[in-house]
């Protein structure tokens, strides 16, 4: 394993408990690492700083992963995943589906696990955690007694690693399409084509407050995927739901998962653009009692903040305005570069477009099964605001 020198600033960081070095905190040529290979990182004067894996071509040019002179091996990840799973009976108890591991979250950089009965989708972000999957699965099988194993590397941020993505079947089998138990609910879920792993854990709470209100509620749930806003609703009592989404998979499987949840007499599903459709429902002056956004990150990048921005600020206001006076619109951004004040400003230029007062009554964010590490605040992503809406100002 070969020495890495970093910047005292990276040092002292890391000695903090923050796991991320920036390229240009590396006393090194970059070009001379390869993607994934293990480094022992020091400070100034030769002091350890730990085990972190290298990616020339990422701006986090290293993730530290271990302790000085730990070995990585099946049995290190087999003790993270051990703590890991620990928490999650805490936060968890009884349950069968989470997140299982939250990469940073977990101590374990860029590797995600998802739980599903009997089955687990991993997915690796980072070409240090591809290096050593083989670890991670061989930790899988021997402590967690799966029935399939599916490898589902495919988010977009791999890109920024130079990688490619990776959906495979590596352990046992793997049902196409699996029924399973999450947050009180059945959901049929397609793991290895859905969208990320299968299905959207970092909701979970923020859906159980909601169904505390939902009650005799119409309920429309925008971006809805397989519907689970709008299914938890229907069991809490909703008197009838629309679920909207884009994605044809994400509309069939949902309406499998309101049957089998049986709630389908109450809950339908719409593919549609969802701006198209909420403001075809703006224009028809239809009202609903609760209104659920709950859109893919539309800032993906720094650079596409104002774009970004401006789309969170138009489904808002079009969501504002088909709550009916005195209903709820509880609405997301799991953007990571738009942090809980910029959101909350443009919630307020959007309330002021829909002409509509509104109060805060409860702001979420992630489940407790994607932890923050307290130096990591960059691990958090979800803000998700209930909002109840006055009557029109205008
Ligand atoms: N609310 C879901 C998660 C939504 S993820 C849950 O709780 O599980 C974002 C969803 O938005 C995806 O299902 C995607 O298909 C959908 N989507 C993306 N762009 C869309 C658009 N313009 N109109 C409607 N749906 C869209």
């Amino acid at each position: 394993m070969r020495r890495l020198q970093v910047s005292s600033r990276a040092a002292q960081r890391a000695a903090a408990g923050h796991p991320w070095i920036y390229a240009n905190e590396i006393r090194a040529t970059l070009s001379d690492l390869v993607p994934g290979e293990l480094v022992a990182l020091q400070g100034k004067a030769g002091s350890p700083i730990g085990i972190g894996y290298a990616n020339p071509h990422s701006l986090i040019a290293v993730r530290i992963l271990a302790g000085e002179g730990e070995t990585i091996d099946a049995d290190f990840f087999a003790k993270k995943l051990a703590i890991a799973d620990a928490l999650r009976r805490r936060v968890r108890p009884g349950a069968r589906a989470y997140r299982l591991c939250y990469g940073e979250g977990d101590d374990l950089p860029g590797l995600v696990v998802d739980r599903y009965d009997d089955v687990y989708v991993v997915a690796s972000h980072t070409a240090g955690i591809d290096g050593l999957l083989h670890h991670v699965i061989a930790a899988l099988v021997r402590d967690f007694d799966p029935r399939g194993i599916l490898v589902k590397s495919d988010s977009s941020d791999r890109k920024l690693e130079g990688l490619t993505p990776r959906i495979e079947v590596v352990h046992g089998e793997m049902p196409a399409e699996l029924e399973v138990e999450i947050e009180g609910a059945r959901f049929v879920l397609d793991l290895a084509h859905g969208q990320k792993t299968g299905f959207f854990f970092d909701q979970a709470d923020n859906r159980t407050w909601l169904a505390a209100h939902a009650a005799g509620a119409r309920v429309l749930d925008a971006f809805s995927y397989v519907g689970a806003w709008g299914i938890r609703s229907a069991l809490a009592g909703a008197k009838r739901v629309v679920c909207v989404d884009s994605s044809a998979d994400a509309v069939r499987l949902g309406e499998q998962s309101a049957a089998a949840s049986g709630v389908g007499d109450r809950v339908r599903f719409e593919r549609a653009d969802a701006f198209d459709d909420l403001a075809a429902r703006v224009e028809r002056e239809e009202r609903f009692d609760i209104v659920v956004l709950d859109p893919p990150a539309f800032v993906k990048s720094r650079r596409k903040l104002d774009e970004g921005m401006r789309g969170y600020r138009s489904i808002n206001r079009l969501g504002m305005t088909l709550v009916a006076p005195g209903g709820l619109l509880a609405t997301s951004s799991c953007s990571r570069h738009v942090d809980p004040a910029a959101f909350v400003g443009m919630l307020q230029a959007a309330a002021d477009d829909a002409k509509r007062p509104a109060r805060i009554l409860a702001i979420g964010r992630q489940a407790p099964d994607h932890p923050v590490p307290l130096k990591l605040p960059e691990a958090g992503y979800l803000d998700c605001i209930f909002l109840e809406l006055g009557p029109c100002s205008k």
